[in-house]
């Protein structure tokens, strides 16, 4: 077996194939995400529409919740106001 490029999620350390993972755009480590609608699968992270670039964005869930943020400063909130 060797497996030269194999992914591992990054959340929940179990391998992810590249139709069924992304890459997080903030530790840059893969992690599962279901991109199809039709076909079960495992998300361990979430996905969203950058406002300013109009392009995809990935965050693994780890980054999501803030735990292996390496800064310490919180983000602001970048919603807009209501
Ligand atoms: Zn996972
Ligand atoms: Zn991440």
């Amino acid at each position: 077996m060797t497996a030269s490029t194999e992914t591992i999620c990054v959340v929940c350390g179990q391998t992810a194939e590249e139709s069924t993972s992304a890459l997080c755009g903030e530790c840059d480590r893969p992690f599962h995400l279901n991109h199809r609608n039709d076909v079960d699968g495992k998300d361990c992270g979430e996905v969203w529409v950058d406002d300013q670039f109009l392009a995809l964005r990935f965050a693994c869930f780890n980054c999501v919740r803030g735990e292996a943020a390496p800064s310490g400063q919180p983000e602001p909130p970048v919603g807009k106001q209501h």
